[in-house]
C-alpha cells in the first residue's frame, strides 16, 4: 500500500475508535512519525494530509526539515532530548512531547529568553513524559516529580500543554491499555491542582496501539510504521 493509502486507512480507523468510544472525529490528532524515513516521503504524507510530524534526534531532524517547506504544518520533538541539543531544536519545533527531566526546563527558558527568542516562533508547548510501562525507559517515575516538573515550568515562564508515554512492547492487550489509563488518571489529577492550565494534550498511540489509546482517551496518536512501513536503521546514521 502507497503512503496515501496507509493514510486513509489510519483515518478510518481513527473515526472508528472514536465513534465507538463517544468521541468527536476531530479530538485526535494524527502525527506521522517520519524518523529514519527521506523528506520525498515526509513530502508525499504532507500531500496526503499530514500536517503534524515527528521526529526524534535532532540531528536528523534539523537536517530534513530545515530542507523542507509544508506550510501550516507542526514539528514536534518526540525522542530524548540532551541537554546540549535544546538549543538547536527550538526553532524548529513547535512542541516538545518528551520532557523527562526537570535540567531541560532550565535549558528550555535559557535560550526561549527575550533575547534568545525567534519571534517568527509561537511559545513551544511542552508535553510531560510519564513512565507507565515496565519496558519503557524514559519519563517521570512519580506523580509528584512530574507535578514538580510542571510548576517549575511555569515559574520559568514555559508552557506546559499535557503528557506523553509510550505504552509497553506487548501483545498484552490489558498491559497496554493499563498503561494509557495510568496516564490519563494521572493527567486528571494534576489538572485539578493546576486548573488555571490548559493541560489537555494527552500524546498516546503508535503504529501497534493506537485505536487502545485514543479509547482510553489520547488527543495525539503517534504513527511511523503503519504509516510508512519499516524504518531501515542505518539509512541516515
Ligand atoms: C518511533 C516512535 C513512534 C512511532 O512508532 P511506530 O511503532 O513506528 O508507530 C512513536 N513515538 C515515539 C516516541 C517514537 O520514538
Amino acid at each position: 500500500m502507497s503512503i496515501a493509502q496507509n493514510i486513509a486507512l489510519i483515518q478510518e480507523k481513527i473515526a472508528a475508535a472514536t465513534k465507538r468510544s463517544g468521541r468527536d472525529a476531530s479530538s485526535v490528532r494524527l502525527m506521522a512519525v517520519s524518523k529514519f524515513h527521506p523528506i520525498e516521503e515526509i513530502q508525499v504524507a504532507y500531500n496526503a494530509g499530514i500536517r503534524l510530524f515527528g521526529e526524534n534526534r535532532v540531528q536528523e531532524a534539523c537536517e530534513k526539515f530545515s530542507n523542507l517547506s509544508l506550510p501550516d504544518a507542526e514539528l514536534h520533538m518526540i525522542g530524548s532530548l540532551q541537554r546540549n541539543k535544546v538549543k538547536r531544536i527550538l526553532p524548529l519545533v513547535d512542541c516538545i512531547q518528551s520532557i523527562d527531566r526537570i535540567e531541560l526546563l532550565d535549558e528550555i527558558a535559557k535560550h526561549s529568553s527575550k533575547e534568545n527568542f525567534v519571534p517568527s516562533k509561537k511559545n513551544i508547548k511542552l508535553l510531560f513524559e510519564l513512565h507507565t510501562g515496565e519496558e519503557s525507559k524514559t519519563g517521570f517515575v512519580s506523580e509528584l516529580d512530574l507535578e514538580a516538573a510542571i510548576d517549575y515550568a511555569i515559574r520559568s515562564g514555559l508552557f506546559p500543554a499535557g503528557f506523553m508515554t509510550m505504552a509497553p512492547f506487548s501483545d498484552n492487550v490489558d498491559l497496554i491499555r493499563h498503561s494509557f489509563v495510568t496516564l490519563r488518571e494521572t493527567a486528571a489529577r494534576i489538572q485539578k491542582n493546576f486548573s488555571h492550565l490548559d493541560l489537555s494534550e494527552l500524546s498516546m498511540g503508535m503504529s501497534n496501539d493506537f485505536e487502545i489509546a485514543i479509547e482510553e482517551g489520547s488527543t495525539l496518536v503517534r504513527v511511523g510504521t503503519a504509516i510508512f512501513g519499516t524504518r531501515s536503521y542505518g539509512v541516515n546514521q
